[in-house]
């Protein structure tokens, strides 16, 4: 192995000669203004000109800056090589310059943080012969670490830092915090917040902010919100920060408030891009399509409309509200379409089930010569499942690693599974989960067991929920999907069964939640809600509806409910799934003709499917639904999933 080129130098190995290591940096100096080319990489928000904050030892016995200390600082910034650093290091160990604040603070700056050159064990070994390390030097240190594959060494430096009695400035807390974000460390996140206080930084906008953000993925909204209700200038970046702590906590309704809070008067804050993308986020997740397009305009009234990442945010917002015209229109429109612009479409198809377009559009990105990924082929067999388009399916899943080498996840055997046992090929599906090279998990277990519901499969239905139980991942939905199976299969007996042993473990069914966006407003419906407003009139309105549906064909649907009941109390309980509530009240407060778009959180039901068929019909109004993992567009008395869902 080739040695170091310092040590063929010999300037290093004569006895020290100011004279001579003057003119050997000075030769450095000349060379790196020769040959180095790119400019130093720059952070505007940091301490990454250090000669700005000089430590006192540079007010001391070392006050005057002397030539070399000058050449030196400017030889450390201009390297261009790792050896020169090295050669760099060299000196400064003879010459004892390596104890001079901002001779190590430029070094380490340079091993630690700038770009090519950085070295995160040389720079800890650098750092430790530092004798008096000033606070820059931690920060420098802190900063690299939260960059790093050990962020933990970010707290322990900080800690050391303490322990030493050198004062933290604010960011040093800010990097330590980030460093804590890295690494989920809620403890060591608290314990620096209690330090910010003693420091008296706690009106620092910035470390506040930092702060905010460590709550907030820590998932812990409550003390996010208190820190941001602290900060004396929030600006954007504390604002975003704040939803997207609120979307993370599923409180998307009250992030969607804050687009207007925000930019009122007591304010004045601009929301940006990120802002934005935040908000579509959440619009697609509440079914808020006015909003949605609310945040479309302002994002083009900003001119931000260029930028792909919005276009792909609108393109899968508008097709998760089920304004698939819309999307369409955002993708049409979009310039450069990447390989997620096209995803987005194809997902965007397949949930709204246009599973021969989304199989169009996979053939028509390939023609253009853009790769699909993992995520187009989880919309195009998502697709096929959706549609029904089995032997499509197989083949794409069979092209998908044969043709372009990608392994298939989880989440792709979960849309074969989904795709044959909706199919009614239950046996085959069981042994792909049963033969396939990844562990199943319990989400693919659960696909299995919907397909079981559908089919009516007691015995298979009954072996899946066992292996359920060995996953320890039994949800109370599984067990609703299991008396479904019995209670459609006559099996009384075994749902007084199943009832009991979810009384017994004290597992509770997720109650049915809807939403309807009227007017920008969203209005959340629990089965048998008596918490809105307008309640009493809802109450009527929906047993008016009933009555009409009845006269045109419509009965109640006695396998949905899960109690033996006799028919007369069943059709009570069903008239109140919350998703009837929401058409209820979509009736009351819109104008006739007005398409009503309702989001649910469960598996639509077989009762509340027929009520909707029956209602667009009578009341010539389309409905856009969208339940737990696809929609449903009602039209005429017939929906766009051909009951198959
Ligand atoms: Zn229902
Ligand atoms: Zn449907």
């Amino acid at each position: 192995m080739a040695l170091p080129l310092f040590f063929h130098n010999r300037w290093l190995l004569a006895p020290p000669n100011l004279h001579s290591l003057e003119s050997s940096f000075i030769a450095i100096h000349l060379l790196h203004h020769t040959t180095a080319t790119a400019p130093q990489p720059h952070n505007p928000t940091e301490e990454d000109e250090p000669p700005s904050k000089l430590p006192p030892f540079h007010h001391t016995e070392h006050n005057q800056p002397t030539p070399i200390k000058e050449l030196l600082i400017s030889a450390i910034k201009s390297a261009s090589h790792k050896t020169h650093l090295l050669q760099l290091h060299a000196h400064m160990l003879r010459t004892s310059l390596v104890q001079h604040p901002a001779v190590s603070l430029h070094f380490l700056y340079r091993v630690a943080l700038s770009g090519p050159l950085q070295d995160h064990s040389y720079s800890h070994r650098f750092f430790h012969t530092i004798t008096y390390p000033f606070v820059s030097h931690y920060n420098t240190m802190i900063r690299a670490s939260s960059m790093s594959d050990s962020p933990q060494k970010g707290l322990f430096l900080y800690r050391d830092m303490r322990r030493r009695s050198v004062s933290a400035d604010p960011l040093t807390s800010t990097f330590v915090i980030k460093c804590c974000i890295r690494f989920l460390c809620l403890f060591g996140g608290a314990q620096v917040h209690c330090n910010v206080f003693k420091d008296g930084h706690q009106s620092d906008s910035l470390l506040l902010t930092s702060l905010m953000d460590l709550y907030s993925q820590c998932q812990q909204c409550r003390d996010a919100c208190k820190v941001f209700d602290e900060i004396p200038h929030r600006d954007t970046i504390a604002w975003n920060v704040m939803i997207s702590c609120l979307i993370r906590d599923k409180r998307s309704r009250d992030a969607l408030s804050l687009f207007d809070v925000m930019q009122n008067s007591k304010y004045e804050c601009e929301p940006d891009d990120v802002t934005c993308l935040l908000l579509l986020q959440a619009c697609a997740h509440l079914n808020a399509l006015e909003f949605g397009e609310r945040i479309h305009r302002y994002i083009l009234e900003r001119g931000y409309g260029a930028a792909l990442n919005l276009s792909n945010s609108l393109i899968s917002m508008y097709s998760r509200c089920g304004s698939l015209d819309k999307a369409y229109e955002v993708f049409k429109g979009t310039c450069n379409k990447s390989v997620v612009s096209w995803s987005a479409m194809i997902s965007g198809l397949a949930a709204n089930g246009y599973g021969r377009e989304a199989i169009e559009a996979f053939e028509e990105m390939q023609r253009l010569g853009i790769r699909p990924d993992d995520q187009t082929f989880t919309g195009v067999l998502s697709a096929c499942s959706h549609s029904g388009l089995v032997d499509v399916g197989i083949s794409v899943f069979d092209r998908m690693s044969r043709e372009f080498g990608i392994t298939p996840t989880i989440h792709h055997y979960g849309c074969m599974v989904d795709l044959l046992g909706r199919a009614g090929l239950l046996g085959k599906a069981y042994q792909l989960i049963t033969s396939m090279p990844v562990r199943p998990d319990s989400t693919i277990w659960r696909t299995l067991l919907g397909a079981c519901r559908i089919h009516g499969a007691v015995m298979l239905g009954e072996r899946v929920i066992e292996h359920l139980i060995e996953l320890k991942a039994q949800e109370a939905g599984d067990y609703v999907l299991l008396l479904n199976i019995y209670s459609s299969a006559g099996h009384w007996d075994k749902v007084a069964e199943v009832r009991k042993l979810m009384k017994e473990k004290s597992i509770q069914t997720t109650p049915g939640c809807s939403t309807i966006e009227v007017k920008g407003i969203i209005h959340e419906f629990v089965v048998d809600d008596v918490l809105h407003p307008r309640k009493g009139e809802i109450y009527e309105k929906l047993d008016e509806i009933n009555k009409q549906l009845k006269i045109a064909g419509y009965v109640v649907e006695p396998s949905s409910e899960l109690h033996k009941i006799d028919d007369k109390e069943k059709g009570y309980v069903l008239s109140y799934h919350s998703e009837k509530l929401a058409i209820a009240f979509g009736v009351l407060a819109t104008p006739q003709g007005t398409t009503l778009r309702v989001a649910n959180n469960l598996r639509l039901c077989i009762d509340c499917h027929n009520f909707l068929k029956t209602f667009s019909w009578v009341y010539n109004r389309d409905v856009v639904l969208r339940d737990h993992n696809r929609f449903h567009h009602f039209r005429g008395g017939r929906c766009s999933c051909n009951d198959y869902w």
